[in-house]
């Protein structure tokens, strides 16, 4: 037997992965993994102490007992099993990448396909070399169907996510200025995300395409793909559907073959319409029915601090704060712009990993919010604030400069949105809403 099969049926007899000793469940498999700032094989006897059966370690100096599995490397370990675990799972298993949506959409198809099977789905945002070996690892026996979000911010890392995923069904949610400095550029945004369909070609798997997305069309031309599930507005689409209304939640119609069907989502935003399109065609190519799939829709309510509308005492706020990048800012400024109201507030901040773009795509932000037609527009973060004098709009250096703002100027009876990126970490300013 080799290692990992000797590790795989331990796995088997409790299969539950732990990384963090502040989670520890009793009998889980711990894996010692290795941070910027921390060496887990030095907290292997503190897992075991808090009930691991065992833990996978790659310094033989913390090997304390026989309930220590040593190996050559802890991640590839883990890689390794959640490879083994997937190849023993004979399911489909639909990946999905994209520089925008991937969670939102994720989270749709897994709302509807519960109304069939029992589904699986990534947890939260576990998309990258750690978070989809440990999604993949959660997959249970009784699984039926499962939908694994996979991000990347280089070259390489969609396929090597694949080797793990396997994915049999997969789809790109759509091709954005996101990530641009480690992927250098947006071609190099095209050429990561198109790993996901090289992928698809070389297994004969079936790729669901947005047919209104240029990019991802020619994408699945180019990677040579013939297997494909086209959704849409128009054109020869196993799903066709139309926006009806975006102020403030979606509603659409949409049709399958000659059938027209209406649906809700508690989703705001006109660009979660293609979300929604995306998680009906796979659910039909899944065979769910109509009413299956918008019971499913209109269930589903975000609590991800993505296009959440959410009343304050004074306010009704669009959260939007998990992440920011120049498409989504821009997709986020033009459905605000939309909306009715009578005091709309941009409230914004820098975006991150643009690398040499920075500058540009902070002005052209800057320059887009301020013929959005709002009432006010705050902008913070240190790229932003280097364009005080360029444009109008309240600018502050830091979040907390802002909030200290806002507690003197409340803003009330207002609409108003609030999004930057990760690291700008918004949601400090939530309470002063
Ligand atoms: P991450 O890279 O952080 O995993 P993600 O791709 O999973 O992001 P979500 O978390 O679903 O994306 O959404 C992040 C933000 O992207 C949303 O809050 C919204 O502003 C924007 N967004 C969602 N869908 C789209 C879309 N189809 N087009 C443009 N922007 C979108
Ligand atoms: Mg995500």
């Amino acid at each position: 037997m080799s290692q990992i099969e000797t590790i795989y049926q331990h796995y088997l007899s409790n299969p539950v992965v732990c990384t963090d000793t502040r989670s520890i469940s009793a009998g889980c498999l711990f894996f010692a993994l290795k941070g910027e700032n921390f060496d887990a094989n030095t907290f292997a006897g503190e897992a075991l102490k808090q009930g691991a059966a065992f833990a996978v370690i790659d310094n033989a100096n913390y090997r304390i007992n026989d309930k220590c599995l040593l190996v050559d490397d802890v991640l590839t370990t883990l890689q390794d099993l959640a490879r083994y675990h997937r190849t023993q799972l004979h399911i489909p298993v639909i990946g999905l990448t994209g520089s925008n949506g991937k969670t939102t959409t994720k989270e749709l198809i897994n709302a509807v396909l519960a109304e069939k099977y029992n589904s699986f789905a990534t947890k939260g945002n576990l998309n990258n070399h750690i978070g989809v070996p440990l999604s993949i690892l959660s997959i249970s026996a009784d699984t039926e169907i499962a939908v694994i979000e996979m991000g990347a911010n280089h070259q390489k890392e969609i396929e090597f996510l694949c080797t793990i995923a396997q994915p049999t069904h997969g789809m790109i949610t759509n091709i954005g200025m996101a990530h641009l400095d480690g992927f250098g550029g947006f071609e190099g945004v095209k050429k990561g995300k198109a790993e996901l369909f090289a992928y698809l070609k070389k297994t004969q798997g079936i790729a669901f395409v947005n047919r209104d997305n240029a990019y991802i069309m020619e994408m699945s031309t180019v990677a040579g793909l013939t297997s494909l599930v086209y959704y849409g507005k128009e054109g020869e689409n196993t799903i066709s559907g139309h926006l009806v209304k975006s102020d403030p939640l979606i509603e659409l119609t949409w049709k399958k073959q000659n059938e027209d069907f209406n649906a809700k989502a508690n989703l705001t935003g006109a660009y979660n319409f293609e979300n929604i399109l995306a998680a009906i065609c796979i659910a039909t190519f899944f065979e769910l029915s109509p009413d299956q799939i918008n019971k499913g829709l209109a269930g589903y309510y975000p609590n991800n601090n993505r296009s959440q509308l959410t009343k304050t005492a004074t306010n009704t706020v669009i959260c939007d704060f998990y992440n920011a990048n120049p498409s989504s800012m821009t997709a986020a400024l033009a459905n605000i712009s939309i909306l009715e109201a009578k005091n709309k507030v941009a409230i914004i901040g820098d975006m991150f990993e643009l690398g040499p773009e920075t500058e540009k795509q902070h002005h052209e932000i800057a320059a887009l919010a301020e013929k959005s037609g709002l009432h006010t527009v705050i902008l913070i973060g240190k790229h932003f604030y280097l364009l005080k004098d360029q444009f109008s709009g309240l600018f502050f250096s830091t979040p907390k400069e802002a909030e200290a703002w806002l507690k003197e100027n409340p803003i009330t009876n207002s609409l108003v949105l609030l999004k930057g990126s990760r690291g700008m970490a918004l949601e400090q300013l939530l309470p002063t809403l």
